[in-house]
């Protein structure tokens, strides 16, 4: 019956609190979770204060054109709402597009976001990846000649490594590729690498006079709201019109409307919370230098480490209530850390210390 699906892997969430809480008997104050890419500042205040006012009204369906967040979110990137489609995460929008589409190929990095092979397989397409691990254009090129896959999946930057093309590549890229493939840019992380270095920004505004690149926008990173699931896609409207086709009524739920909604207006603490991130960044720079560890130099809010025996060391770490990501399931040993508060850092950089050396 699930013939389609035998290939399938379920995606590997990062391991919650409560495991570390159940497996070790630890207790979740003292549990350090660095593994899901989450803001460690915690959501905007302003979003949290919402939320408690709106409790009372959770038996109230959203607004299901989700007027006032695709107004903030307009604004804040000087499109119009009707550019705009709103998912339960970013997550969802990708699925959108990847079930209307439903591709015979897609082509994506070597190592790089696992829904877009998720949800690609689900739909029976072929998986092509370069064999570059982090984003090479010309091998992207050199595949889509010869194999013209329906959708490429651009993840800017990329996670699991961190890395990030710059946005004239991307661009010069997205010139040479016919209507009928559907570009993806990822900018779950881009306002972390906008913030490093403007050569990596990606204005959604400058993605919609291509009929055929979809960009997609998350509030579970930067602005601290993982739990509430809220994402977005961006596009010209005929993109965007086809996608509202797979949308199910009221996608994201009456609080986490409100919560994004908040979110934008409170772009204090999320720049707050971007600058704090590469201060601390620095301190695993300098360790993994201290400690003749590679690293890759990263445009977002977690660090690869790489580490000998990297599983043994998540397994030794986990016992410690600390949880990172280990890369062993993608061929090489190393750590993929997420940037936590400068006392979660040295916290984890000291116990990590005594573990290598
Ligand atoms: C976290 C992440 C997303 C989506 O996250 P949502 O919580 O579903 O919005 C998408 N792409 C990449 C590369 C991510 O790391």
């Amino acid at each position: 019956m699930f013939e389609k699906l035998k290939d399938l892997k379920t995606y590997e969430a990062g391991k919650p609190i409560e495991l570390v809480v159940r497996e070790f008997g630890i207790e979740p104050k003292d549990i350090i979770k660095l593994a899901s890419n989450e803001n460690p500042y915690g959501p905007p205040p302003k979003a949290i204060e919402k939320v408690k006012n709106l409790a009372s009204e959770m038996h109230r369906y959203p607004d299901d054109s989700f007027f006032e967040l695709k107004e903030g979110l307009s604004s804040k990137f000087n499109i119009s709402a009707s550019n705009i489609i709103i998912g339960a995460g970013s997550d969802q929008i990708l699925e959108f597009a990847v079930h209307a589409i439903s591709p015979k190929k897609v082509l994506m990095a070597g190592i790089t976001f696992a829904m877009y092979e998720i949800y690609s397989k689900q739909v029976g397409a072929q998986i092509l990846k370069t064999e570059s691990v982090t984003h090479n254009l010309e091998e992207f090129y050199e595949i889509y000649k010869e194999q013209k896959p329906e959708i490429i999946f651009l993840c800017v930057p990329n996670n699991p490594l961190g890395e990030c093309v710059d946005a004239k590549e991307v661009f010069d890229f997205i010139e040479k590729i016919d209507e009928n493939t559907l570009v993806v840019v990822d900018g779950a992380y881009q306002e972390f690498a906008a913030h490093k270095d403007k050569n990596k920004e990606i204005k959604p505004e400058d993605i919609l006079k291509y009929k055929n690149v979809l960009y997609t926008g998350t509030f579970s990173k930067a602005y601290g709201l993982g739990g509430m699931r809220v994402g977005y896609g961006i596009a010209n409207e005929y993109i965007i019109e086809n996608l509202h086709k797979l949308r199910p009524p009221f996608n994201i739920t009456t609080l986490s409307l409100a919560a994004a909604i908040e979110a934008l207006k409170d772009e204090e603490f999320v720049k707050n919370s971007i600058i704090k991130n590469f201060e601390e960044m620095e301190k695993y720079v300098s360790f993994a230098k201290e400690n003749n560890l590679k690293y890759i130099d990263s445009y977002t809010n977690f660090i690869v480490l790489y580490i000998k025996n990297s599983t043994q060391i998540a397994e030794n770490l986990l016992k410690k209530g600390i949880i990172v990501r280990n890369m062993a399931s993608y061929g090489f040993e190393a750590l993929r850390i997420t940037i936590g508060t400068p006392e979660q850092n040295d916290k984890l950089l000291n116990t990590l210390k005594g573990m290598i050396s």
